[in-house]
């Protein structure tokens, strides 16, 4: 007697080879038999006939670990047949922690949740976060990488300065036991403070000690446009020296002036694997991103923290220095202003009722409709009333550019996102339509309509491949002896409806979502079940 069985779909196995036709035998949370099954009983019959049946999705780069400790159902996330998701990601984690530095992280955390989402930290060392994690339960599997921001502002606050030599081993000690607890590597967020005030060879230092543990340097590298080959190269050199796999997270070209970038960029990747580097990366399938607002702002305005960056624009000599620094850049430092323009910067969330009405309008509506004098005032002000507590949407990348990440061979698909769901506290403001629709958009858009992927191939992005660099080595693939994270789905009916005007919408054609052999979406609905498992790289 079986626990599931799931009868005649196609498979697609992961693998990128075409799709056979078989049924799939489920027992105590792993996929035990692959066959003909007809005959055999089970508690739970799914008759997936003319479905297909995908191991569950991989999201190689999210920000998930944001809304756990608020919603551990993850909603947006398994609703588009996520069943494991890597956080920690953009230098950001949730551990490990100073006592002495927890406002700063509170802060840090800030800029991207409203104020009735404060995380309420219950633990110091990587371990304890990772047992807290565990009790507390979550949907879907997550593994975790410790943030190289996390790290620094833990022993260095908001320094914009080198570590010297004993906060350097300090941070090394911090890196060390979050990857003998059970990470899968260390992230960098390169444009935001405290990261972006670190060398390349702190990077170095620090990817050294993931080198021994087996785990992977995944970046928000230093620059998406102007210095955006420069980056890549500085990823790619972290990797060769440090003896670690480079993953470049949402890989992109950022600004009009930098549209096909990456035909070099991924040129430089393949060059690098010759000499034997495993540099792969993820993206997402649009042409806007997402950040906080206060990113918009030069590094140095953050020095010290929130409540420092909040004071600098009271004073007006500095508020002058910023936005001198924004309408010139400075030294290579990239001014999303500069390069992408105010028409294109769109607010996505504020914590104030006062200002509710601005989310969904970029900065030159919200200039006219505050009647300020320019947009560099509205900006200010806004981030004041705000408390540097607001997010925004950026179009700046071109469809081409898109086009080609996606179909090269060395990408994954990630969401970049964090759970958000339709209704209650995580229901704020106008987030990215990626948090909801990223993999339904790849097969509805990228293999159903416009066929530039195989159907093979999107699931191999989204499954095997992800699996394979993170090192797992039950998960990834529908075979026998792997766990039963799987996805049930209707090619001809899978549709992402999140939109920029409307991004709060599940997506349609998916009808079951299987996560440890336990089904935590069924005929489309969410049961709210904490299936998932705290992986761990050791
Ligand atoms: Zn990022």
């Amino acid at each position: 007697m079986l626990d599931i069985i799931i009868y005649g779909g196609k498979i697609v196995d992961g693998s990128g080879n075409p799709w056979y036709k078989a049924d799939i035998g489920i027992e105590k949370g792993k996929i035990v038999e692959i066959g003909n099954l007809r005959g055999e009983c089970a508690d739970k019959i799914i008759d997936a006939q003319s479905q297909i049946i995908s191991p569950g999705f991989i999201d190689m780069h999210s920000h998930a670990d944001l809304t756990i400790p608020f919603n551990p159902y993850m909603d947006s996330a398994i609703m588009q047949g996520i069943t494991t998701t890597v956080v920690g990601n953009c230098g950001i984690s949730l551990a490990p922690l100073n006592n002495e530095k927890i406002n700063m992280m509170g802060e840090y955390l800030s800029q991207f949740l409203p104020n009735s989402l404060k995380v309420e930290f219950k633990w110091n060392k990587f371990s304890e976060y990772l047992k807290w994690e565990k009790n507390n339960g979550v949907t879907c599997n997550v593994a975790h990488l410790v943030g190289h921001g996390t790290v620094r502002i833990a022993v260095m606050g908001m320094d914009a300065r080198d570590p010297t030599e004993s906060e350097l081993i300090e941070m090394r000690k911090l890196v060390e036991e979050s990857m003998g607890s059970g990470a899968f590597g260390i992230s960098t967020g390169l444009i935001y403070p405290p990261s972006i005030y670190s060398r390349t060879e702190e990077l170095i230092e620090m990817a050294k000690i993931v080198s021994k543990y087996g785990g992977i340097y995944s970046s928000h590298i230093r620059g998406e446009g102007k210095t955006l080959i420069d980056a890549v190269k500085e990823a790619i050199k972290v990797g060769e020296e440090a003896h670690v796999p480079v993953q470049i997270s949402h890989h992109k070209a950022a600004g009009r002036r930098y549209w096909g970038k990456t035909v070099e960029t991924l040129s430089l990747m393949e060059e690098a694997r010759e000499r034997g580097v495993d540099v792969t990366c993820d993206v997402y399938p649009y042409t806007a991103g997402m950040t906080s607002l206060i990113t918009l702002l030069p590094p140095w305005a953050h020095e010290g923290g929130l409540g420092r960056l909040l004071e600098r624009l009271k004073s007006s000599s500095d508020r002058g220095k910023i936005r001198d620094d924004m309408v010139k850049g400075l030294g290579d430092w990239e001014s999303f202003v500069k390069d992408y323009g105010w028409e294109n910067i769109f607010v996505s969330s504020v914590k104030t009722e006062k200002n509710r009405c601005f989310e969904g309008k970029n900065l030159r509506e919200i200039c006219e409709l505050m009647r300020a004098s320019d947009e560099y005032t509205t900006l200010f002000d806004l981030i004041l009333e705000e408390e540097g507590c607001a997010t925004m949407i950026v179009f700046q990348m071109s469809e081409e550019d898109v086009i080609r990440v996606i179909s090269n061979h060395l990408s994954m698909i990630s969401t970049d996102s964090w759970p958000v769901r339709k209704e209650g506290l995580l229901a704020f403001g106008k987030p990215h339509p990626r948090f909801y629709g990223t993999h339904p958009r790849i097969f509805r858009k990228y293999v159903r309509e416009e066929k530039k992927l195989s159907l093979e191939d999107a699931v191999r992005k989204m499954t095997s491949f992800p699996a394979q660099k993170l090192g797992l080595k039950d998960r990834g693939m529908i075979k026998e002896g792997f766990w039963a994270d799987i996805v049930v789905f209707d090619i001809n009916k899978i549709y992402d409806k999140a939109t920029y005007d409307n991004p709060h919408q599940y997506p349609e054609g998916i009808s079951y979502v299987i996560v440890n052999g336990e089904i935590v979406v069924e005929n489309g609905d969410l049961k709210q079940i904490l299936a998932g498992k705290v992986l761990s790289k050791k």
